[in-house]
């Protein structure tokens, strides 16, 4: 049964902060109204790989953006590129280089900051330029794309909590303070997606580290959150499998109704 699907990647956002500071998601689980998995980060834990592999379903070695210094648009299938292929619409707000990856690139500061009419990838993109963005700002303009033009996927990424961890670490009052911010839009946002009939997936691109990072090989670095709510209320709480960041595009495009590329090799996961 296909669904139309929001995943919120939330920037710098760690397995154990996310479990620890998230009260509304954790409050999800604990009744049973989504299950939560831990998700594997590829490596190396930076951004850009880590998007590319989420939406590809590919290792970096594969893909070939093995770092954040690699600026181009994606050369595989990817989830957008699929979704539009098969007449559904796709939205993405978030930071620059989600447009650069799958849109066009090189970024045009203006004419690519807010399009309606996407022809490549992305239908609706709504993108920033500053890593300070407030992450309340990112996600109500994430629903009102779902209520506006209904987008089949939504790509919802804010960065606030990985801005807060460069500045000042992982386990400060900063980091942990906008963990439990954006838990708190989330609990906003969510029961209107909900209601909009879509699926919501919270997860992250890689966690932090105590040295104000991320990039390396460290459970804090890789282990992230992927939290699963559906609109008919149903989950599964906890559970012990260890999800590979491989495994979400097959899954996502298995949500969509689409068929998976055949560089999709994980399997989808149960949500
Ligand atoms: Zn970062």
């Amino acid at each position: 049964m296909s669904s139309k699907v929001v995943m919120v990647l939330c920037d710098g956002l760690g397995d154990a902060p996310a479990r620890d500071r998230m009260g509304f998601l954790e409050h999800l689980v604990e009744e049973q109204a989504a299950t939560r998995y831990t998700s594997r980060a590829v490596l190396p834990t930076t951004s850009r790989p880590n998007y590319e592999s989420l939406h590809t379903g590919v290792a970096p070695l594969e893909h070939g953006i093995v770092s954040n210094f690699i600026v181009r648009e994606s050369k595989l299938p990817n989830v957008f590129s699929l979704a539009t292929a098969a007449g559904l619409t796709t939205a993405a707000v978030g930071y620059q280089w989600f447009s650069e990856m799958y849109h066009r690139s090189p970024y045009d500061r203006i004419g690519h900051s807010e399009y309606d009419d996407g022809d490549a990838g992305i239908t609706h993109g709504r993108f920033y330029m500053s890593e300070d963005q407030p992450d309340a700002e990112v996600v109500i303009a994430a629903v009102l794309m779902a209520q506006r033009h209904a987008p089949s996927y939504v790509l919802t990424h804010t960065m606030g909590i990985d801005h807060a961890g460069h500045l000042h670490g992982r386990g400060s009052d900063d980091y942990n303070q906008a963990v439990t911010n954006l838990d708190m839009i989330l609990a906003l946002a969510i029961p209107a997606l909900l209601e909009l009939g879509y699926s919501v997936l919270v997860t992250a691109d890689h966690g932090h580290d105590d040295h104000k990072y991320h990039g390396g090989t460290g459970d804090d670095v890789r282990d992230v959150p992927m939290y699963c709510i559906r609109p008919n209320g149903g989950g599964n709480g906890v559970q012990p499998d260890v999800l590979s960041h491989l495994q979400v595009a097959p899954t996502l495009c298995h949500a969509l109704g689409i068929e998976p590329a055949p560089t999709m090799r994980a399997e989808p996961f149960a949500w």
